[in-house]
């Protein structure tokens, strides 16, 4: 088995294998259906010495970045998101004409665009073409490369030195970890700090979010596999904040180690993590267990109710619901279709299961009886625009951390 992604201990203890599964976010066309599809590893493991839950397997950046088909900005919950950090950074940091703002996985700008609004020179930076395109056409530079130590070195040497650098959501998707937060250390330097957001292990464990596990998600860090990662590098983590977002995640403030020291709440949060087992098996397994018992209550659940005469449908083509179909065999013969508000996806068909793609208008069309409702991170803000299918009698089921009926 591979050596750890952060600190190269070896051998990784095995979690969870969820099999040979399709791309996630590799929604296929109408012709691409017949093709063969192309499958990988999903199997998450966990490192003894420095407690990083990981995939043993990673696909090549390649494949997965693309033409990815994930615009931020069609979430409207994520810009409002973006907008609070945005104006708070610039309230606490006093940032101006004369700053730098930079992003690591920018997307198409939904973040940076509030500090533009601001008066902050921004710069975003972006492996997808078509994303780093969008983001341009909005008025938000971006530089389209796959961030590690030679873009970094690269954007210094060009006098980009940010005062502030975000990293939402990608510390976990990358190969190269060390090699992308030494290129962290080397942009943001004892001036700037990086201020980043990652999905937290302990939520995933808590609340079973284990279809939050997909190939284009390396790691599933917890404050203690953080901490180790930052310092190899000569960071330190001053501040961390637990948010609710996607399921929940950690917001991280990071500085020079030379600069700064851990705050009270990192070194809190550590001792909590000392206290569930952060690096032991026993918490993992757990986890994995109640996995296996969510498929079949779901499985049960699904069938039960197409028995009794409902039809069912899903909600969300996001990649974790490409996760939980396949592991759990839910495809055609169960759903119809999966409704999707992003015209993007809308068309096309979901990953392994080859269910239909459709815009969401079709649930008041159709009305199925229940919606499998795959993007639950977002449950609240789906279930209130889906308003009039709820009055009309249908309903909703939530998968996680275990399945009922809303
Ligand atoms: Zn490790």
């Amino acid at each position: 088995m591979a050596d750890c992604r952060s600190c190269g201990a070896t051998p990784l203890h095995s979690v969870l294998d969820l099999g040979d599964q399709p791309l996630a976010n590799r929604l296929r066309t109408e012709e691409q259906l017949a093709e063969d599809e192309p499958r990988f590893p999903l199997h998450l493991t966990l490192c003894l010495a420095c407690g990083l839950a990981q995939l043993t397997h990673s696909v090549p950046p390649q494949e997965l970045f693309t033409d990815y088909p994930y615009f931020s900005s069609v979430i409207p919950s994520l810009v409002g998101h973006a907008r609070s950090i945005a104006l708070r950074l610039v309230a606490e940091r006093g940032l101006g004409p004369d700053s730098l703002v930079m992003e690591l996985a920018s997307n198409d700008g939904y973040l940076l665009q509030h500090y533009r609004d601001a008066g902050v020179p921004v710069l975003g930076v972006d492996p997808a073409a078509n994303i780093a395109a969008a983001a341009e056409a909005r008025g938000i530079p971006t530089r389209c490369a796959f961030f590690g130590r030679d873009v970094a070195r690269e954007l210094v040497a060009e006098g980009h030195r940010p005062d502030v650098l975000h990293a939402n959501n990608v510390l976990a998707h990358v190969p190269d970890l060390n090699g992308f937060v030494a290129g962290i250390a080397t942009l943001i330097g004892e001036h700037g700090r990086l201020v980043a957001e990652s999905p937290y292990v302990k939520d995933l464990l808590d609340q079973v979010e284990f279809d939050t596990i997909y190939h284009e998600h390396l790691c599933y860090f917890s404050l203690t596999a953080l901490d180790r990662l930052m310092e190899r590098h000569g960071l330190v983590i001053e501040d961390v904040e637990r948010l609710a977002i996607h399921g929940g995640s950690v917001r991280l403030f990071v500085a020079a180690a030379s600069v700064a020291e851990r705050g009270p709440r990192v070194l809190e949060l550590l001792e909590e993590e000392r206290g569930w087992g952060a690096r032991d098996r026993e918490p993992y397994e757990r986890f994995a267990q109640r996995v296996r018992e969510l498929g079949h209550e779901l499985v049960g659940l699904l069938d039960d109710l197409r028995a009794g005469g409902s039809t069912l449908a899903a909600y969300g083509a996001a990649a974790k619901g490409s996760t939980l179909l396949n592991t759990f065999g839910i495809g055609r013969e169960r759903l119809s279709y999966i409704a999707d508000a992003s015209p993007h996806k809308q068309g096309r068909y979901a990953p392994g299961t080859g269910l239909p793609i459709v815009p969401p208008e079709r649930l008041l069309e159709d009305r199925p009886g229940y919606v499998l409702l795959l993007a639950w991170n977002f449950a609240d803000e789906i279930v209130a625009q889906q308003r009039a299918y709820r009055e009309a009698g249908g309903r909703f089921i939530l998968p996680v951390p275990a399945p009922r009926v809303v």
